[in-house]
């Protein structure tokens, strides 16, 4: 399947296990409706230490990669597609920035800044941050299919939509 269809773009956005064990999912899902996107197709999952190692494999030679890797595999994600137009863009401006502390402190004075970056909602630090969004539509579309066309193992919950 394209990332890109009828105008519309998708992307692969995930609550990470700190935003799913935090009791963030519906929050979290009620703020990316309300911000225009469709939940096309969505997977709870846990990830084992081989999974989340391919996922962020572009991090590998990080000195926070073991850490990473812990952090993704402590407990169920949920990934998502989410689709409209200019996804890709969209999902990484809503989620704010890597750093939850940045995300936090960079509107000080605008609870409407604050309330729709979700990292400054529910994230915690440069690691925990509880979401996570595709960068480019490259890597939209391989981390889509890393999701929901290659078998990830531990399979919790999936439920394909109708629109699809
Ligand atoms: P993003 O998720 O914003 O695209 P990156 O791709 O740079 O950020 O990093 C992937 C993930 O690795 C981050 O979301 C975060 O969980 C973790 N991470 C990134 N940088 C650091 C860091 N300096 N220390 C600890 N963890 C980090
Ligand atoms: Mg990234």
């Amino acid at each position: 399947p394209s990332v890109r269809c009828l105008g519309k773009e998708r992307t692969l956005g995930m609550i990470k296990p700190d935003g799913v064990s935090g009791n963030y999912t519906e929050e979290i899902k009620m703020i990316i409706v309300d911000s225009g996107f469709s939940i096309v197709n969505e997977r709870l999952t846990q990830l084992d230490k081989e999974t989340a190692s391919a996922f962020y494999e572009e991090h590998s030679s990080r000195s926070f990669f073991p850490d990473l890797v812990s952090y993704m595999t402590s407990g169920p994600v949920l990934a998502m597609v989410l689709e409209k137009r200019d996804a890709v863009s969209d999902w990484r401006g809503l989620i704010g920035p890597t750093d939850a502390q940045k995300a936090k402190i960079s509107h000080p004075h605008s609870s409407l800044s604050c309330s729709y970056s979700i990292r400054a909602l529910c994230g915690k630090d440069s690691q925990r941050n509880c979401v996570h969004g595709s960068d480019s539509t490259s890597s939209a579309e391989r981390e889509i299919k890393f999701f929901f066309e290659d078998v990830v193992s531990d399979d919790i919950a999936s439920h394909q939509h109708d629109e699809l």
